[in-house]
């Protein structure tokens, strides 16, 4: 299946590692122009040093006013991918307010600012255009020690559904990935102890984590047109984690 952006502009959101920085790359393999957008310079020199094609974008999106300020004037934007998030690992009994506003912040009051921007502007051009956001199996499936990411990922799912509602009659899709676990640099914090692995991969029947590939290639499908009848969907990238 030929998946062709020319032509498109896109926004990717936590573009400087991982997930969202391959999405990024291959946005623009694609044929996109691509905004990065991320909180950390260094990240971001690399990124257009790999890919001079790209406009960088440094800011802290839990920071509203600032992100308000940076995305403003940022132009045109067809495909967003809300990729940016936290994962503050602690059992629940440990959990401050501190870390849970925090990860809510970014997780998901960001994903809301964001899109507003970017979708306020695709309302108003009369464009349409096609919104992913990275949730994560976590959002549906009790995870220890996860209990204020789990309720982020959770609340993310139900505003990708209600955003698919109210910005339908746009032609403004709206759908979110939900990976398993992905050897990032989030990944390798929450389960590079073999033990706690283990307990992952045990419950996924295909028998191993996800790679990057594999959710970078979701991430392209929902954002194409190859996809046009798909609105509101929380799609597992999960070897069948969350079927069993
Ligand atoms: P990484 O930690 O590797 O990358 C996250 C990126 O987001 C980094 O570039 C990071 O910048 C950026 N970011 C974080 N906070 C902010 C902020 N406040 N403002 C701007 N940028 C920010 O994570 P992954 O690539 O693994 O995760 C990407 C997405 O996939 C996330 O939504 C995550 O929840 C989801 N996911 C990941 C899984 C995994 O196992 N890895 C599994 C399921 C879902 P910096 O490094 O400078 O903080």
């Amino acid at each position: 299946m030929e998946i062709s952006f020319a032509g498109k502009r896109a926004l990717v959101t936590g573009a400087g590692k991982g997930i969202g920085r391959a999405t990024a790359l291959a946005l623009t393999r694609c044929g996109a122009k691509v905004v990065a957008v991320t909180r950390t310079q260094d990240d971001l020199n690399s990124l257009v040093q790999e890919c001079p094609s790209i406009t960088p974008v440094c800011v802290d999106l839990a920071d509203w006013g600032a992100a308000k300020a940076a995305l403003e004037d940022v132009g045109p934007i067809d495909l967003l991918v809300n990729n940016a998030a936290c994962a503050n690992l602690q059992p629940f009994l440990e959990v401050t307010p501190e870390q849970f506003d925090q990860s809510f912040n970014v997780n998901v009051k960001a994903v809301l600012h964001v899109s507003q921007i970017v979708a306020r502007a695709m309302k108003a051009r009369g464009s349409g255009g096609s919104i992913v956001n990275v949730s994560s199996q976590a959002s549906q499936c009790a995870i220890r020690d996860h209990a204020v990411y789990c309720a982020t990922k959770a609340a993310l799912d139900m505003l990708t559904k209600v955003m698919a509602l109210e910005l339908g009659p746009y032609q403004i899709r709206v759908n979110s990935v939900n990976p398993t676990v992905v050897m990032t640099k989030m990944g390798r914090q929450g389960w590079s102890d073999p033990e706690k692995a283990r307990t992952i991969i045990s419950r996924i029947p295909l028998g191993h984590f996800a790679e990057v590939e594999d959710v970078v290639n979701s991430i392209l499908f929902l954002l194409s047109d190859k996809s046009n009848m798909t609105n509101g969907v929380t799609l597992p990238v999960d070897g069948g984690f969350l079927a069993c």
